[in-house]
């Protein structure tokens, strides 16, 4: 594994992963996903497979590899996650999936979770954007269009826990008082929070990064550092640090500037609760976030909520430094659901449009926005998006799909 490449290397490993998708039949590995996934994946597949063949004619067609994991990965193979899975993600490089039910059961982890940390996918991206026509809880979600960065390998899902009463915290809490001298009541289950600045500067940088490529006016460090100085507080520092050492050129802190970037990327800090109340009053004011894992958790569900959008929020798992991603539906498996054909594909399928921007198919990508856009406001949706709609015509998780390929029209093709 590369680590902590700099800026100009990670400029380089981009456009590299981008020219190895600059073929015509590239393999990409799916998980179908449990539950519901039975009915949007096949769903979501028939649209990037319109889209492509709209935008590329016979020219491009994406190879499609089904690997196994979660449910069916355990009913075919005895295991949850099969180290075949990883492989064959890790050998093509990019792919995409459904949502996965988490065994409920001490000692079982996240398979979602375990995906994200074998293969060092560190950055945890979350585009929101409003597509009109949607039912909101907020007043302007027109207003909402941020990017989000979420730190996806440490904080929280480094999962260092004890159990209260055991004998390890009372080992643990032995030595905490001789050592430091610090008194932890003894029945505390006890978590240990680790952020180091490896993985602060390459998640922040790529958040950087990812404003210069896409003429975004600010990025904002997400954090909780007036409480935890040497964690939340560091992320905050190290990124202030970043922001001098690799990207004055074209960034430059609130601090130095006073406000007055000029044609500068404006980057600030912004304390995770204060952040949380500024996303509902002026969500206007944040382009990208560079958060830890946890802030960065509850900040894209409350984000997503805000444009309506919990059933077509978008996700992808990027490792920008080896080009390694898979991208992810950002729901559950709705088990009540399952099989029934009811449940909106739009989340999966916004997912393979950042998978095909990922790649460079911008225009298959842009077809498929473009359509959804249009297929919403004229009501044509799933159950969730018809809820509170006068004018919607309920569609099932296929049928959705089918108005959306019906909508489609060829664009010009990229540039190869
Ligand atoms: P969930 O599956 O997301 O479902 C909660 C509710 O969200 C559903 O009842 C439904 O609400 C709505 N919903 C979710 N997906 C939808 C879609 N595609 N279209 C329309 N509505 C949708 O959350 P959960 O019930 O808490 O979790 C179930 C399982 O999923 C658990 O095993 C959990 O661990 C797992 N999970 C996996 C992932 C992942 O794979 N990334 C993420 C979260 C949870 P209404 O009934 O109100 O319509």
């Amino acid at each position: 594994m590369v680590e902590n490449l700099k800026r100009i290397d990670l400029i380089n490993a981009i456009e590299a992963t981008r020219e190895s998708f600059n073929t015509d039949s590239p393999t990409v590995p799916f998980i179908e996903g449990d539950g519901i996934g039975i009915d949007i994946w096949p769903a979501s597949k028939k649209v990037f497979d319109a889209a492509v063949e709209k935008a590329y004619k016979n020219d491009r067609k994406i190879d499609w590899v089904e690997v196994l994991a979660g449910q069916k990965a355990f009913d075919n193979t005895n295991e949850w996650l099969p180290d075949k899975t990883l492989q064959t993600f890790n050998d093509f490089g990019v792919g995409i999936k459904g949502p996965l039910t988490t065994p409920v059961g001490e000692g079982i982890r996240s398979i979602n979770v375990a995906i994200r940390q074998e293969l060092d996918l560190y950055v945890c991206l979350r585009p929101i954007k409003y597509f009109k026509g949607i039912q909101t809880p907020t007043k302007n979600p027109q207003d909402v269009d941020i990017t989000l960065f979420r730190e996806n390998t440490e904080d929280v899902y480094a999962g260092k826990e004890l159990e209260n009463s055991t004998g390890d915290v009372e080992k643990l809490n032995k030595f905490l008082k001789e050592e430091f001298a610090w008194e932890i009541r003894t029945d505390s289950g006890i978590g240990i929070k680790p952020i180091s600045q490896t993985a602060s500067e390459r998640l922040i940088r790529a958040s950087l990064n990812y404003a210069v490529e896409n003429n975004k006016k600010n990025v904002a460090i997400v954090h909780k550092g007036n409480i935890m100085k040497y964690t939340e507080g560091a992320f905050r520092k190290w990124g202030y640090d970043l922001v001098k050492s690799e990207f004055s050129d074209v960034a430059v802190s609130w601090e130095e500037c006073k406000g007055e970037p000029g044609d500068k990327i404006l980057v600030q800090d912004v304390i995770a609760d204060a952040f949380l109340q500024q996303i509902l009053i002026k969500p206007q004011m944040f382009d990208v976030i560079a958060t830890t894992n946890l802030n960065g958790d509850y900040a894209s569900d409350a984000l997503a909520a805000q444009i309506g959008g919990i059933g077509i929020s978008p996700g992808g798992n990027i490792n920008y430094e080896n080009g390694k991603a898979v991208f992810e539906a950002t729901h559950g498996t709705a088990p009540k659901y399952a099989g029934q054909d009811k449940t909106n594909p739009g989340s999966l399928i916004l997912s393979g449009v950042m998978m095909f921007r990922y790649m460079g198919w911008n225009t298959a990508a842009d077809l498929i926005v473009e359509t959804m856009e249009k297929t919403i406001l004229e009501g044509k949706v799933t159950y969730d998006l018809a809820r509170g709609r006068s004018n919607a015509k309920t569609l099932s998780s296929s049928g959705f799909a089918d108005a959306l390929i019906n909508n489609m029209k060829p664009l010009k093709k990229d540039k190869r």
